[in-house]
């Protein structure tokens, strides 16, 4: 008997770019419009290759590796794959032209057969989430709009729980894993740690653990705490801008400039990692930009780039130096405190003994 899950529609959910902030919504929706829905595998060397061979040799990494994954999808006999064009999230808050034009890109270069679902959200142009969403399921056929609506609330759901787990401090892979299956975890509680740095990197390429070779797990093991853009609200992140007198440019900004910012301006952290794909435009500016305000107020920043010839050790040895560099600037500026300190410790004691008296 075949099972149900073999006679719905399947449709292929590429797992890179929008997927690593979005999939939570995007499973909502179109599971609850009646598809199957099939994710590519998690990326790897070869997935990556497969991309590489695709596409001209300056383009990012992360649409190296977008490529990869449709090659992967089309590979397991999906043919029906979802390629949103996310164009801007607010009035003239713009995509880069990459993301933009990803629908396009892809065409272009995959020579296979297959039906693309390329939905646009414009909000410069009045095409927001609604319009969005009414788009992809025309493109799918599926015309009733009760359906459709009760389908956005199913990934509005999703999302939601996702982005309050995440908040909470959940990490990204339990957040996901568990909204995708309507469960609620809450963060556990863990020992302080005695160093912490907040990661600006766009989610695409911080969540995946073969682009990012494991940052997190790598500063976990280290004893560093690492917040991300998920840590804070999105208006956290809008004030944030604007109080170092900047203002948002691209729409994917939020996860870069909008963090670091908020971690810097509150003194939350020791210092700031920037993961950025090399040759990408947007994010050389954010970073500049953040170096700049973080060198006003002294605080340590380390930048690392990859492309797909990044190599494991070399992100290592540099991320071991910077936290040890972090260590000793602690170390030093704890004793600069100690004279301090131990003013007040004998200042209490003198009260403590006329007290006595
Ligand atoms: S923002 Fe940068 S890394 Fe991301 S897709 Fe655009 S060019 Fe590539």
């Amino acid at each position: 008997m075949s099972n149900i899950q073999d006679i719905k529609p399947k449709l292929g959910i590429p797992r890179a770019i929008s997927y690593y902030n979005n999939f939570p919504f995007y499973y909502g929706f179109f599971k609850s419009l009646g598809f199957n829905i099939v994710i590519s595998d998690k990326t790897t060397t070869k997935l990556i290759n497969d991309g590489v061979k695709l596409v001209v040799s300056d383009t990012c990494l992360p649409i190296k590796v977008f490529a990869g994954h449709i090659i992967n999808l089309l590979d397991k006999g999906c043919n029906t794959i979802f390629v949103p064009s996310i164009q801007s999230t607010g009035y003239k808050i713009n995509n880069c032209s990459k993301v933009r034009g990803l629908p396009e890109i892809i065409r272009n270069i995959i020579n296979r057969p297959f039906r693309m679902i390329e939905p646009t959200l414009d909000k410069t142009e009045g095409l927001g989430i609604k319009e969005f969403c009414f788009e992809a399921a025309r493109q799918l056929n599926i015309k009733d709009e009760e359906l459709i609506k009760s389908s956005m609330d199913a990934g509005w759901c999703m999302y939601n729980n996702f982005i309050e787990m995440a908040r909470e401090g959940v990490s990204h892979k339990e957040a996901m894993e568990n909204a995708i299956s309507g469960k609620r975890t809450k963060k556990k509680i863990e020992l302080v740690k005695p160093l912490s740095v907040v990661i600006m990197a766009h989610g695409y390429n911080l969540y995946d653990e073969r682009i990012s070779m494991n940052l997190l797990k790598k500063l976990e093991k280290m004893g560093v705490k690492a917040y991300t853009s998920l840590n804070i609200t999105r208006q956290n992140a809008i004030d944030s801008i604007h109080r170092l007198d900047e203002i948002q440019y691209w729409a994917n900004e939020l996860d870069l400039t909008g963090t670091a910012a908020y971690y810097m301006l509150n003194n939350k952290v020791d210092g700031i990692i920037a993961l950025s794909a090399f040759g990408c435009g947007p994010d050389s500016l954010m970073v500049d930009e953040i170096q700049y305000h973080a060198k006003m107020r002294n605080m340590p920043m380390l930048h690392l780039t990859i492309d797909e010839h990044t190599g494991e050790a070399g992100i290592l040895t540099r991320l071991e130096a910077f936290v040890d560099m972090l260590s000793r600037k602690k170390r030093k500026e704890f004793q600069k405190e100690q004279p301090k300190n131990k003013a007040v410790i004998s200042k209490i004691n003198e009260k403590r003994v006329l007290t006595n008296i």
